[in-house]
């Protein structure tokens, strides 16, 4: 580059005719301040403007340019005071409505003038008119030509006008020649490789499409040029993960050699064998914690399939190298589970394992504190209590979280904050059941590693699912009695369209009072959110020790809960509910070896939607498949949650209808992750300035 040229990302947009302080300003909030800003705000929609449309011709809704003859101009006093302007040609008559207009404007409309016309036709009471044209005198001697190329429509805020934004947006292009366009960060080999468009044209292109382009094509965003630019920015986003990553590793974590003693006694005492993709994951996990660069690794693994030994097994490796373990869970019960397995499972191997959640308060709270920073607690399971300022570790080693997507990628990232005592980063093992597509993990999740439990231990059986209307509701009640007469136990599953805990237990609690007059002689349970832990606990227990036939409870028994003489889960008005969540609630059932069945108690009338979301749940039990579902029916925004999605803005890039480039994204961020100022410019220039991951 000669020095007189300047980066396009340098010049600010306060260097454009016409661009005083306050424009600057205005600007900025559509986050607008170089020019290379401007050019990378693309048109919404465009208008076609290259073509006169005989008057005839128009119909209601049609934006159109038309030229005519104005046959008279009249003062409408109706309702509201209007100018009424009568417009024609060859082919037919058209009205020109005017509510606000100047004096000066009403007495220049002169029946005979020859006007040109730009706006949308509706429909009148006198037939088609046109609401505020833009409108311009044609002189007939000299006529002038029609736009050659279509008129882009932009985003736009208070105060900048699309005129204005138009005419900054073509200056911004016209100083993109002179400079010699936005600097082109894809190798020319990478570009042929794929087939992408040539930055610099697909820019000019989608700010001025010629008069040819595919409309259809531009407005469903599929234009090769527009596929072009998101390419791109899906690229700044992988790049940006994948440095966030490496900044990570930087800081280095201890080295937890696998010594195999506790791992042996630990797999000796388990009452089963691990399955071949336990053992490849833990083998994946083993590697990782080996390995002085902290692990950040998902395993993901369908509800059911045995992630907790896999944790246990890693947490092991820990304790044996002297370090500890902290084990979260996002709920007190799924937390609580994993105290008693963890107990059960260490315990006889002479380690302490803790326990803290929000509600552990007084002297129990203190001598746990005490214990974790004295490192006499070697494991400690719980909530995010755990992360709380007051926790400190003596010598944090592993965090494992168990079902990750509750607490959002801010959080998980804020967890790096604690065990640096320890020297360096404790290493990462996330945990979920809710597969997350594949699509997903190569974006939002493109900064872990991932694992995948994809086998089931032996002996389970698929759950079979049926979906039974309200109305039936005494034939489900009936089922139930049946399966506890037979020595198995059932769940029903309350749900509640508010998000208000409070509503959703008192549902619970009525349909618990209900049940038990329904069915005399079953022994009934209730648990929901605002027990205290210690009751949901007494009643989880007398559940597991079949001391109780059927447990009522609301959606807090979605993960973890593990009884596999249950057999039977009713879920009421399953259609509000996630397909997820619903997969995650049916994987408490199944976990035995007889065969187990899930009634999904729906409310008639069902949309279309909701219809065929629930034949999903019914047509499949691979996890996989419905987050695939899930996200089709549903788009990553709900899916992943609003947590993660708030960082995840695309301008250009839609995950699902770009999801194909996603592979090749992967692939070229790969290739170009160690030309460290290429990454930076590519980043910067669709992050901005701030790279927001890196301050999560
Ligand atoms: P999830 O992956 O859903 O968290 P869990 O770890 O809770 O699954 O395991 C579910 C159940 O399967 C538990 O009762 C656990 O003890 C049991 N389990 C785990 N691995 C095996 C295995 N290899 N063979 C038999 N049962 C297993
Ligand atoms: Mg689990």
């Amino acid at each position: 580059m000669t020095s007189a040229l300047r980066s396009l990302e340098q010049i600010p947009v306060s260097r454009l005719k016409g661009v005083g302080a306050a424009m600057s300003d205005k600007l900025a909030k559509l986050g607008l301040e170089t020019v290379q800003d401007l050019l990378f705000h693309l048109p919404l929609r465009y208008q076609d403007r290259t073509r006169i449309k005989p008057i005839g011709q128009l119909r209601p809704g049609d934006e159109a340019v038309i030229q005519g003859t104005l046959v008279s101009c009249d003062l409408v006093m109706g309702r509201r005071r209007s100018l009424r302007c009568r417009l024609r040609d060859a082919t037919g008559q058209v009205s020109l409505r005017f509510f606000h207009f100047s004096a000066a404007q009403k007495n220049a409309l002169k029946p005979g003038l020859e006007l040109r016309c730009f706006g949308e036709a509706r429909p009148g009471p006198g037939g088609l008119e046109l609401y505020h044209p833009e409108y311009r005198e044609i002189a007939q001697e000299a006529p002038e030509p029609t736009e050659q190329r279509l008129t882009p429509i932009y985003p736009l805020t208070e105060g900048v006008t699309q005129g204005r934004l138009r005419n900054l947006c073509a200056q911004a292009l016209e100083l993109q020649v002179q400079q010699c366009g936005l600097r082109e960060w894809l190798p020319e080999a990478l570009q042929q490789r794929f087939s992408l468009m040539p930055l610099n044209e697909a820019v000019t292109y989608l700010h001025h499409p010629p008069v040819d382009a595919d409309l259809h094509q531009l407005s469903e965003e599929r234009h090769p040029a527009q596929r072009r630019l998101a390419f791109e920015e899906l690229l700044a986003h992988h790049l940006s993960l994948l440095r966030l990553r490496q900044q990570q590793r930087s800081q280095g974590a201890p080295a937890l050699n696998a010594k195999g003693e506790l791992e042996q006694r630990f797999l000796a005492q388990l009452p089963f064998a691990l399955t071949k993709a336990q053992q490849r994951v833990y083998q994946e996990v083993g590697k990782d914690l080996a390995s002085p660069a902290p692990m950040l690794r998902l395993v993901q693994g369908d509800v059911g399939s045995g992630k907790t030994v896999v944790a246990a097994l890693a947490a092991l490796q820990a304790v044996e190298n002297g370090y500890q373990a902290a084990v979260m869970a996002p709920t007190e019960i799924l937390a609580e589970q994993h105290f008693s397995n963890f107990r059960a499972w260490l315990e006889p191997l002479g380690l302490t394992v803790d326990w803290l959640a929000g509600k552990l308060k007084g002297r129990k709270r203190s001598e746990a504190l005490a214990r974790i920073a004295g490192g006499e607690s070697p494991v400690v399971v719980g909530t995010h209590a755990l992360f709380q300022e007051e926790v400190k570790f003596h010598r944090l080693g592993l965090v494992v979280v168990d079902e990750q997507h509750r607490f959002g990628v801010h959080q998980r990232l804020a967890l790096r904050e604690k065990g640096e005592a320890g020297g360096g980063q404790p290493h990462q093992l996330i945990m979920t059941a809710t597969p997350i597509p594949r699509t997903l993990t190569m974006s939002a999740y493109a900064d872990l590693d991932c694992s995948i439990i994809d086998e089931l231990p032996p002996g389970r059986t698929p759950v079979n699912t049926v979906l039974i209307a309200d109305q039936r509701r005494d034939d489900v009640v009936e089922r139930v009695r049946a399966a506890c007469q037979q020595g198995r136990q059932a769940y029903w599953v309350c749900t509640l369209i508010e998000e208000s805990e409070a509503l959703q237990c008192q549902a619970a609690e009525a349909t618990a009072e209900h049940l038990a007059e329904q069915l005399k002689g079953l022994r009934i349970g209730l648990v929901h959110g605002r027990m205290k832990a210690a009751e949901k606990a007494a009643v989880m227990a007398a559940f597991k020790g079949h001391e109780l036939d059927l447990l009522v409870a609301t959606t807090v028994i979605e993960v973890g809960v593990d009884v596999p003489n249950a057999s039977l889960m009713i879920i009421e008005n399953p259609e509000r509910l996630g397909l997820a969540q619903l997969h995650q609630l049916r994987g408490r059932v199944g976990r035995g070896s007889v065969a187990s069945h899930c009634v999904l108690m729906y409310q008639n009338p069902l949309s279309q939607q909701g219809r065929e979301r629930l034949r999903v749940m019914r047509e499949t039990n691979d996890g996989f498949r419905i987050a695939e579902k899930d996200l089709e029916i549903r788009g990553p925004g709900e899916v992943l949650g609003t947590r993660q999605t708030g960082m995840m803005q695309f301008k250009v890039a839609d995950l699902e209808r770009d999801a194909d480039l996603l592979t090749r994204v992967k692939a070229v961020a790969q290739e170009l992750a160690e030309d460290t100022p290429r990454v930076d410019a590519i980043i910067r220039r669709w992050l901005g300035r701030g790279e927001r991951y890196a301050q999560v």
